[in-house]
């Protein structure tokens, strides 16, 4: 039975998975006309890394509507440059968690605290500016490569402006593709009109005036999306060479320079619809050299379910950790292997944080994480998340 068991149970997830990804594309359009729902305080200040990024929940509860909490008092704490990861079945509400450190929404109990300022009092772009995301599959805008792996720095300045790695953490994670291939009306954003660059395999660029000045950039009624044509990287000084090299260190760090120098124009190699279709693994690697653009304090990832290959795999996980190594980390693991060596491991479970210690510590417990690896080790070939699906149904 058990082993019929799992073949059904992924025929189901696939299933509603693919019932899920229209559901949801509809949504992130929906999501892009909205307008921003949480405000800065009038008297808001930026938030000040004091401590190297200290993240605290303390006592949070949360529901996307009032009459139902999805979160229940959740309290954790990441030490400056620690790792915690969040697992558990599906639904449980690690996403949320996310969600509210990056303050989409805000708690409707408790105080998240960065270095000792509540999210709540600070100014949501200073707050935007210190997290990197690498979701688990990126959002591409209809762009060269190179403007794909600058969006982060771009993304940086314009902390207000449209971020693809965010639509992919807004909207309820559970099958959904993350894409802006088929997004039209996402215009390209460009800091300073005057210092547009290209970077294409190894030389410099000079290209057209970008189209679209600060003031205009971001999203649009979708009637425009000719303007998201051109293949200009955007940067925010005069330095042609400085801003190549940092893009193409990125994506070295990354492991996708290789990938990329064999495209058919390099960095200016169009990706996403109209261009080259880039593999899940490519998709992940793209937001790593994105966040090591942009080099934040703390850091988000919400690991991959779908499966990669052992070879990039191990790649991605190897950049994952050079990337995560001295920040403070939160992360969405469905793998359990790859959270072996997390500072803390909470188990959610409808809400709640039903088991909480290191890998060593929770094994020891023999509780709900104990039994999850045991299932895991079962069957190492299905990912874990689906394993746990069968705990919700
Ligand atoms: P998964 O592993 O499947 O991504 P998760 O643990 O990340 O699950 P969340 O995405 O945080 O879970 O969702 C927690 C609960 O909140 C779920 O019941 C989900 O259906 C609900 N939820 C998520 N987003 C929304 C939303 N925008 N509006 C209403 N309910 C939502």
């Amino acid at each position: 039975i058990l082993q019929l068991y799992g073949p059904l149970n992924l025929f189901g997830t696939s299933y509603r998975s693919l019932q899920k990804n229209f559901i949801d594309m509809e949504k992130m359009l929906d999501l892009f006309k909205e307008p921003v729902e949480i405000q800065d305080q009038p008297d808001a200040k930026p938030l000040v890394m004091t401590g190297g990024g200290e993240v605290v929940f303390e006592n949070v509860s949360f529901g996307y509507s009032p009459q139902y909490p999805n979160l229940k008092n959740i309290s954790f704490k990441i030490p400056h440059g620690k790792k915690l990861a969040l697992v558990g079945p599906s639904g449980g509400g690690k996403s949320t968690i996310l969600r509210l450190l990056f303050r989409f929404y805000d708690p409707t109990e408790g105080r998240i605290l960065i270095d000792g300022q509540d999210i709540k009092t600070v100014i949501q772009s200073s707050l935007r500016r210190k997290i990197g995301i690498v979701p688990q599959d990126t959002a591409l805008f209809n762009e060269t490569i190179g403007y794909n792996i600058g969006y982060g720095k771009i993304g940086q300045d314009h902390a207000q402006v449209f971020d693809p790695s965010w639509s992919t953490l807004l909207q309820s994670r559970r099958g959904s593709s993350g894409s802006l291939e088929n997004v039209s009306g996402v215009r390209r954003v460009s800091l300073n009109s005057k210092s547009t660059k290209s970077v294409r395999r190894g030389r410099k660029h000079k290209s057209e005036p970008p189209s679209s000045s600060p003031d205009t950039a971001g999203i649009t009624d979708g009637d425009e999306d000719a303007d998201i044509e051109g293949e200009d990287v955007d940067c925010d000084d005069d330095n042609d060479w400085e801003d190549d090299v940092r893009i193409q260190a990125a994506a070295e760090a990354a492991r996708i320079h290789e990938i990329i120098s064999r495209f058919p124009d390099g960095y200016a190699t169009r990706v996403g619809e109209r261009g080259m279709r880039l593999s899940g693994g490519e998709k992940q690697r793209v937001a790593i050299a994105r966040t090591i653009l942009k080099n934040p304090p703390i850091l988000l990832l919400d690991e991959a379910t779908s499966a990669l290959d052992t070879q990039t795999e191990r790649e991605i996980q190897n950049s994952i950790e050079s990337i995560s190594k001295d920040r403070t980390t939160l992360m969405i693991a469905h793998r359990l292997s790859t959270i072996v060596d997390a500072d803390e491991i909470l188990v959610i479970q409808k809400g709640e944080i039903v088991e909480q210690g290191s890998h060593v510590e929770l094994m020891q417990a023999g509780g709900i994480y104990a039994a999850m690896w045991m299932r895991q080790l079962r069957d190492d070939r299905t990912p874990i998340a689906s394993g746990l699906s069968s705990q919700k149904e």
